[in-house]
């Protein structure tokens, strides 16, 4: 796809549609200096070399890619226009889409009717979650496992919600049993189930919290900013994915949903959404603004159901056109995501497969966890995982690998059957999200380069205990 050609013919587009209004006369004040321009843009695009290769196949590390080339021309086609999402006014054309969108990501996790929006980030989408939840069983708290996404307990905090941990069992998954304890006490309103955890890719029992859900009056959210579009996938994947897609199908009967376009949606920065399965949600948004008009017909404007007031139009038609090329089905975006959990499983096997490294546990999507298998304690774990986090960034770019840390305590060693010396109560892991398709194509060689990182098997290193 040629970008540059793309980008060209929206500028010039934007350009003509403002010469539809007619001219008017530019203020000298607001006059620049070409030249000087010319300098800052030097500046920079220097400034911006020194930036993190999220694009490349060598780029293992956290949950991001580069967005789609259709998701970068969609959002600057409706950025040099500025639409505002917070109403119809603001953003006519760009709102419209932001609920096409929308009803395409209810759509994927067939929820039977919906409201919802996008959000800046997967962490306001699931903060307006707690917010509904708040309100519809005030005074209760919510329960979410140890390994939920940070922000959940901040984010209660924030609401004056009360925080319930949940241990988890020795795959990262939420022990619902401590779960349902919680609930019987009636202290509990809300569970938040991950699908996709951002250490491990864990997935929460979802099935089975629908029971608790028919039992007691408890709320089911489920976080899966990360995980959600892997709904894309089909019951004729789970042989060959070695996944199992019941926790998808579970969603549509939760009450609501987070998933972050930005993440596996292929978009830039500044796209999360959360979807509600009760249009009726809607209630606890109301509100009184004497600066923008209220519609009261269907459907609400944005903004009626929406924390946040003024929000990206671009960020909507980035996420528009992309669906429009890359719809969300299994042949559509599927397809993305299939190739990257293939790529997981197949870099599973070679770090089995290799001596210098050790298999955390088995990826339950596409995040493989892993460590050197020299060190015999954790510190020793963590010291030498450190290090190859450090000396893999440290090469030359064209040579460079890009991983990332998860700190793990003792329990969760022991827990997986990894005996170490437990020296300190946590170290660091490494952890590759293997988040781009490309990285099918080169799985085994990137095992190859990490395990050169690693301490050679047999050699004594630091907290080797030998
Ligand atoms: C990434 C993530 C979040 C936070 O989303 P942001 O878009 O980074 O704010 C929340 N929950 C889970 C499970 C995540 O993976």
């Amino acid at each position: 796809m040629e970008v540059s050609k793309l980008l060209a013919r929206v500028v010039d587009s934007a350009r003509d549609w403002e010469a539809t209004f007619g001219d008017y006369e530019p203020h000298p004040d607001t006059e620049i200096d070409e030249i000087r321009l010319g300098g800052v843009i030097d500046e920079l695009l220097t400034r911006l070399g020194n930036s993190t290769p999220f694009f490349h196949p060598r780029y293992a590390g956290q949950m991001t890619r580069a967005p789609h080339p259709a998701a970068v021309v969609g959002y600057v086609a409706a950025m040099l226009l500025n639409p505002n999402n917070h109403d119809f006014a603001g953003g006519p054309a760009t709102s419209q889409m932001e609920h096409e969108a929308v009803a395409e990501l209810a759509a994927m996790f067939a929820l039977p009717a919906h409201i919802g929006h996008l959000t800046s980030s997967g962490t306001i989408a699931n903060l307006e979650a707690l917010f509904v939840a708040r309100q519809s069983h005030p005074g209760r708290g919510v329960a979410f496992s140890d390994d939920a996404h940070f922000t959940h307990e901040r984010m209660c905090a924030l609401l004056g919600m009360t925080a319930h941990r949940v241990p988890t069992d020795a795959r990262g998954a939420m022990d619902l049993d401590a779960a349902a304890e919680l609930v019987r006490t009636g202290a509990v309103g809300t569970i938040v189930l991950t699908a996709g955890t951002t250490g491990v890719g864990a997935i929460d029992p979802i099935v089975d919290a629908l029971t608790l859900k028919q039992q007691y009056d408890v709320r089911l959210h489920v976080d899966a900013a990360y995980g959600g579009f892997f709904a894309l996938l089909t019951h004729d994947d789970a042989e060959t994915l070695e996944w199992d897609p019941t926790p998808w199908r579970a969603i549509g009967a939760c009450d609501s949903v987070v998933v972050d376009p930005h993440k596996h949606g292929l978009q830039p920065y500044g796209c999360g959404a959360v979807l509600f399965a009760d249009p009726a949600a809607a209630r606890h948004y109301r509100h009184d603004s004497p600066y923008t008009r209220m519609f009261s017909g269907a459907p609400a404007h944005l903004g009626e159901i929406s924390l946040e007031c003024s929000r990206a139009g671009a960020a909507a038609a980035a996420l528009w056109t992309t669906l429009q090329l890359i719809p969300l089905r299994r042949e559509g975006l599927g397809r993305f995501l299939a190739s990257t959990r293939r790529a997981a499983l197949r870099f599973a096997h070679c770090v089995e497969e290799s001596s210098e490294l050790t298999l955390y546990q088995q990826p339950e999507l596409d995040v493989v966890t892993y460590f050197p298998s020299t060190p015999r304690t954790i510190s020793g774990v963590d010291a030498e995982s450190g290090r190859m986090l450090a000396e893999g960034m440290a090469a030359a770019p064209a040579e460079a690998i890009y991983l990332s840390a998860l700190q793990v305590d003792a329990a969760g060693f022991g827990g997986r059957g990894h005996r170490l010396d437990a020296d300190t109560a946590r170290g660091r892991i490494l952890r590759s999200a293997l988040m781009k398709p490309e990285q099918e194509l080169c799985v085994d060689e990137l095992v190859a380069r990490i395990a050169a990182l690693a301490p050679p098997a047999g050699r004594t290193v630091a907290g080797s205990g030998r």
